[in-house]
């Protein structure tokens, strides 16, 4: 058993970070509470630094790790950027001198996290941050990911539970222990697969997807989905008929660029045409994202013959394997992530 404290970020008239759904200061704490319950039942004896939405200073997080004699500190944030297209995960300890079970306990927390939540590794770093130079114990401080993007932001607000889980798997482990009963919830029930692991997913091909249930002799019925939602979310004035043409795939890339303008300011020309610009703005997107790009890639994969099962905007483990198994009948890198040359395929 260890004493742990759990410190999650700004409160009170500090709200940290601010995205356009959140606060950095609500979905720490979030985190943190759940992440409190899943040590406990691993035995440890967790505080927090705040249970409420209060103002602590950095020095009285600090002193009250070190006045609670605890062993390791977990101070938990979201990060932020100008630039909307700044995404990623990233851990900090103390720039100064540390312990080897402060580095350890980093490469644990760090690799567990970065393996599970499915965007940038920006990798294990050091800082020279107050919580972690004052505190006397192990300390780490953790970036989730980026509130001040629009998928990142996602993950921040509906993906506490996991978070947690990913959080205090690695303590578990770093402490030497073993995980038990971890949750998971249903778009990430594993964790996303290295690329060396996927001949394991590897689907068998499905070029052709199931007619539709209807009298409808013609016509796909996710394809119809498709279109019926690209006419409600971008005005498209497609035929809803199940059969995927030139119209419906310059829909699809009207919608592409209309995300990219909307979540990444990319200043495009929404005129459904795959070109050197729009090629250029194109942004990856990983397992674990959710949003419309995800589900355009989903529609434009039961255009073409593959079943990712879902047109839910969540990239879960269905929609990898669909990647996949595209990425690997188009002589792509098969690592189901969806960058240029995937989309490339996908809008050809
Ligand atoms: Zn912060």
């Amino acid at each position: 058993m260890a004493k742990i404290v759990i410190d999650p970020g700004h409160g009170g008239h500090d709200p940290g970070a601010v995205g356009s759904r959140s606060k950095e200061k609500d979905n720490v704490l979030n985190v943190a509470k759940r992440l409190k319950t899943l040590l406990e039942k691993h035995g440890h004896d967790v505080s927090l630094t705040r249970s409420t939405d209060k103002f602590i200073s950095l020095s009285g997080r600090a002193s009250f790790a070190n006045q609670l004699g605890a062993d390791y500190f977990v101070s938990l944030h979201n990060n932020s950027a100008v630039n909307k297209s700044a995404t990623g995960f990233e851990t900090f300890i103390y720039n100064g001198s540390v312990s080897k079970s402060t580095k350890d306990f980093q490469n644990a927390v760090h690799e567990e996290i970065a393996n599970n939540i499915g965007i940038r590794d920006r990798g294990k770093k050091r800082a020279n941050f107050a919580v972690l130079r004052l505190t006397n114990m192990a300390a780490i401080l953790i970036e989730y990911a980026f509130i001040s993007n629009m998928n990142d932001e996602d993950i921040l607000i509906n993906q506490v539970d996991e978070l947690a889980q990913w959080t205090c798997n690695g303590i578990v482990k770093a402490l030497g222990g073993t995980v038990k009963d971890p949750v998971k919830s249903p778009p990430k029930e594993q964790p996303t697969p290295a690329p060396e692991l996927e001949p394991v997913l590897r689907p068998a091909p499905q070029p052709q997807p199931k007619p539709p249930q209807n009298k409808q002799p013609s016509g796909n019925a996710n394809i119809k989905k498709f279109q019926q939602w690209l006419n409600s979310q971008y005005n498209s004035g497609l035929v809803v008929d199940g059969i995927y043409g030139p119209r419906t795939k310059k829909a699809a890339i009207k919608g592409f660029q209309t995300e990219l303008n909307k979540q990444f300011n990319a200043g495009l020309k929404v005129d459904g045409i795959w070109g050197p610009k729009t090629r250029a703005a194109t942004v990856n997107v990983y397992k674990g994202a959710k949003g419309n790009l995800t589900k355009i890639i989903q529609g434009m994969l039961f255009s073409k013959g593959y079943d990712p099962k879902f047109l839910d905007g969540v990239f879960g483990n269905a929609t990898a394997t669909a990647v996949l198994a595209f990425q690997r009948d188009n002589g792509l890198t098969r690592d189901a992530i969806v960058g240029k040359k995937t989309f490339e395929k996908l809008f050809a």
